[in-house]
């Protein structure tokens, strides 16, 4: 699953002392990363300064240390990478790219996203600035601060008599079912949120909620709040706007699953073989 990994330490002011050679998680305008094949896997661009002099930068943000070496994200100004370097979508890098960088290039694509769409205050339009040691843009004019984005959505695993409740939205691949989520909404709870969505993309009752897990999910800043609830009551009636196909199955024939990426994945996995502490 798409995490950030535990050894991440993250930081605001890169080091000042020593320089040790840096992580460049550069990203294109539309949110491709900049990866280059090697020998075995792809690697990432290593250097203490900015690798590529001929090619600016549009913004830079320094992240903090994996492994103890320092990573910085930025965007490039130009859409043609230096030769030998390709831009490539994260979704396209699982399993290519390693885990744990793939990690922190997750948290790079949200922050350059954030530092991009706050560049000028939304009370005042004065230009905004970073300061100090908090990872903030804020107003000099009327002081508003800006924090990174994050959107909450609720997923739910609903389960009936043995049974997964999976559903299909328009956007999905051909024949791929997940399960049902939703943005919480301004005012509401996690749980009001879930109740909520269950009964407007299917039609259900659910009741027995159960916290399970979450995922920051970088497309575009979206957090991902799991749940594992029973079957309480109605029937299946998807809304045919969010949801197009709704339908029960057993854990051994189960439809095509969204990407192991996902926290959908890990939550319809853990319920063909439960996950143990
Ligand atoms: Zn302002």
């Amino acid at each position: 699953m798409l995490m950030l990994p535990d050894d991440f330490q993250p930081a605001i002011l890169p080091p000042t002392d020593l320089e040790p050679p840096a992580r460049w998680l550069v990203f294109s305008a539309n949110g491709e990363l900049l990866v280059r094949s090697a020998e075995t896997d792809l690697e990432l661009p290593l250097a203490s300064v900015w690798p590529f002099a001929k090619w600016p930068t549009v913004r830079r943000l320094y992240l903090g240390t994996l492994h103890g070496q320092p990573c910085y994200a930025a965007e490039a100004e130009q859409p043609k990478p230096p030769p030998g370097w390709t831009f490539e979508g994260l979704r396209a890098l699982w399993t290519r790219l390693d885990e744990a960088w793939l990690g922190v290039a997750g948290q790079a694509l949200q922050l350059l996203e954030w530092d991009r769409t706050h560049q000028w205050c939304g009370r005042c339009g004065t230009p905004t600035e970073r300061r100090g040691k908090e990872r903030t843009r804020c107003c000099p004019a009327c002081e508003l601060i800006v924090y990174p984005r994050l959107s909450p959505v609720i997923m739910v695993r609903v389960v009936y008599d043995g049974r997964i409740l999976l559903a299909r939205a328009p956007r999905f691949a051909p024949g791929v079912y997940s399960v049902l989520a939703g943005f919480v909404e301004a005012g509401e709870t996690l749980e009001q949120a879930l109740h909520r969505e269950v009964a407007e993309e299917v039609g259900l009752q659910v009741n027995n909620l159960r916290y399970f897990a979450s995922q920051s999910w970088p497309f575009p800043h979206s957090l991902m709040i799991a749940f594992t609830a029973d079957y309480a009551g109605g029937q299946v009636r998807v809304d045919g706007r969010e949801i197009a196909e709704a339908d029960w199955f057993t854990p051994d024939d189960l439809p095509d699953l969204p990407s192991p990426m996902s926290m959908a994945w890990r939550l319809i996995q853990d319920f063909v073989t439960p996950e143990t502490e």
